[in-house]
Formats: structure tokens, C-alpha cells, sequence
């Protein structure tokens, strides 16, 4: 089954495997492509492009940025072909990517507060040098120290909204964040929306829509066959791409395999056409 999945991350964020790892796991896995789209992150783009020329799999450059909307709340974005060296886009992730190491301490001290023993040298170990600190990275330490029994217990105890180990992240703004991508060259899709609360989806997806949302990932691992249908349904309605991608993350969600979610090349064509109506050269 050839197809492309869009929605990957590598050692450079919050997935297992590094970037040429991730690749040649899709090669195995016969797909055609992939985009990486670490967290706040391109820096994993040209081994996974050296890798993909060299297994030949095409490697498609993506990043996902965490978004707050006033009604809905947090929200991912996906951007696809953009520029990796894009000045702004470079300066803007690396100060996020600041602010995740200084959320990282913080949740550290917040779990010490709470009687769990771990050390931010323990969640350093976890981070690949100049990577972007996620929370599952410190899903991993209280795993290993036996606070949790894998990493989606982890969450559901400590680090979920809400939990005791939480620290929000300081986030962009929708406008802010399409505006970042498409001044990147690239195409701005909303993620995963199963993640926003149902009663606030459709109107959020609207909001997006007008100010310049280019897609809505329609197919993910966790959109069932009734999300997909509505999303879908939405995206046809307001002219956007529907995209697919996994969300692989390596053992970080042992239950995700990359290529468990593909898309037609046409949808890459269609993502490429909105890229370039904002792209500046
Ligand atoms: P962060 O950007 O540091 O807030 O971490 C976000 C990442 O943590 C997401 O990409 C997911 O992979 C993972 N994640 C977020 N919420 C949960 C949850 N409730 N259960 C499991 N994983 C989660
Ligand atoms: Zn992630
Ligand atoms: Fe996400
Ligand atoms: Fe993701």
C-alpha cells in the first residue's frame, strides 16, 4: 500500500527514532513519503531529505506549532513545505523551543512539589541535544523511575492538563502561527481537532478558515470514521486540503505505526498549490 503519511516526529521533538531512522521505517513500511513535522523544530529536515534521496522516499519539510484560541483553547497546526531556513521561522521557533526547555524545569519542580523525585538532569538525558523538551520526555523519566507505567499513564497522572505535574505552554496565536508558515512558503493545516472540545470545533475550524487556514487533517490515529466524516464534510464546505497522517511518535505511542494513516499523492499536489499561492518567490 504505496501513499504518503503526514504527521511524524523524530528525536529533534518528542518521537523515538532520529530522523533518518524515521525514514527508513518508511521506506520498510512502502511508503512513497512522509513529512517530518517535529514540534518547533525543522532541524531533523535534511538528514531525513538525505536519507529519504538515499532510500527513496520522498520527505516533505513540515513542523507542528501549538496554538491557543481564546474560545477553543489549545490547538495544533501543521505546516508543510516550508522554507527551512526561513529567518522568521527559525527565530521564532528557536525562542519556543527556549521557553519548552524553562516549561520543562518547571513541570520538574511542579512533580517535586508532589512527592515525585525526579531531576532535570534525568529529563536532559531524555532530549536530544538542541531538541525541542516535551512532555514526553518526562513521561519517560517517571516511567523509568516507576511513577507511571508507560507513557499514556504518565500523562493520565501527572502531566494531562489538569494533572499535577502541568505547566502550560506559552503559545502563539492562530493568526500569528498561519501568518508564520505561510511567510515560510508554506501550506497551515489544523491537526488532530479531536483534541478540541466537540462543542467547539466547527466553530473553531471557521475562525481558521478566514484567516487563512489552508487544510484540516482529516485522518488521524485518533479520528474514528464519524470525526473523519465531519471534518471531511467541513473541509469540502470551506475549500480546504483534507490531509491524513499518523502522528507517529516512535515508542513514545507504541500503538501509532507510521504509514497506519495514508494519503493520495493528489492531497501532497493540493498542499503544495496552496503553499505556493503564499509563497514568496
Ligand atoms: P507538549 O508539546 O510538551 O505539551 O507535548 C505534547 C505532546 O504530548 C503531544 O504531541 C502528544 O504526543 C503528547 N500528549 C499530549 N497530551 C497527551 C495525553 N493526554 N496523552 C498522551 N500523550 C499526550
Ligand atoms: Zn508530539
Ligand atoms: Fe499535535
Ligand atoms: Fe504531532
Amino acid at each position: 500500500m504505496p501513499g504518503f503519511d503526514l504527521h511524524a516526529h523524530s528525536t529533534v521533538s518528542d518521537g523515538t527514532l532520529a530522523p533518518a531512522a524515521v525514514v527508513a521505517l518508511a521506506a520498510q513500511a512502502g511508503l512513497e513519503g512522509l513529512a517530518l513535522t517535529d514540534h518547533d523544530h525543522v532541524g531533523g529536515l535534511a538528514e531525513a531529505q538525505e536519507a529519504g534521496r538515499r532510500l527513496g522516499v520522498e520527505v516533505i519539510a513540515g513542523i507542528e506549532l501549538s496554538a491557543e484560541d481564546a474560545q477553543a483553547g489549545e490547538l495544533h497546526l501543521l505546516g508543510y513545505f516550508v522554507d527551512p531556513r526561513d529567518g522568521a521561522l527559525l527565530a521564532r521557533i528557536a525562542s519556543l523551543r527556549d521557553m519548552r526547555a524553562r516549561r520543562g524545569a518547571a513541570m520538574v519542580e511542579r512533580l517535586r512539589a508532589a512527592g515525585v523525585a525526579i531531576t532535570l538532569d534525568e529529563v536532559a538525558r531524555e532530549v536530544a541535544p538542541g531538541a525541542a523538551l516535551g512532555r514526553p520526555h518526562v513521561a519517560r523519566v517517571l516511567v523509568a523511575r516507576g511513577h507511571a507505567r508507560d507513557v499514556q499513564d504518565a500523562f493520565d497522572r501527572w502531566l494531562a492538563d489538569g494533572r499535577p505535574g502541568y505547566v502550560p505552554k506559552e503559545r502563539l496565536t492562530p493568526r500569528d502561527a498561519i501568518a508564520l508558515v505561510h511567510a515560510a512558503g508554506g501550506a497551515a493545516v489544523l491537526a488532530h481537532a479531536v483534541t478540541v472540545a466537540e462543542s467547539e470545533r466547527e466553530g473553531l475550524v471557521r475562525r481558521l478558515a478566514a484567516v487563512g487556514l489552508d487544510g484540516i487533517e482529516v485522518a488521524h490515529s485518533k479520528h474514528g470514521p464519524k470525526e473523519r466524516a465531519t471534518f471531511a464534510a467541513w473541509a469540502k464546505e470551506l475549500g480546504l486540503v483534507a490531509t491524513g497522517g499518523s502522528d507517529f511518535h516512535g515508542a513514545n505511542k507504541p500503538d501509532v505505526a507510521l504509514g497506519s494513516v495514508r494519503v493520495e499523492r493528489e492531497t501532497i499536489d493540493a498542499l503544495r498549490s496552496r503553499a505556493r499561492r503564499h509563497g514568496r518567490s
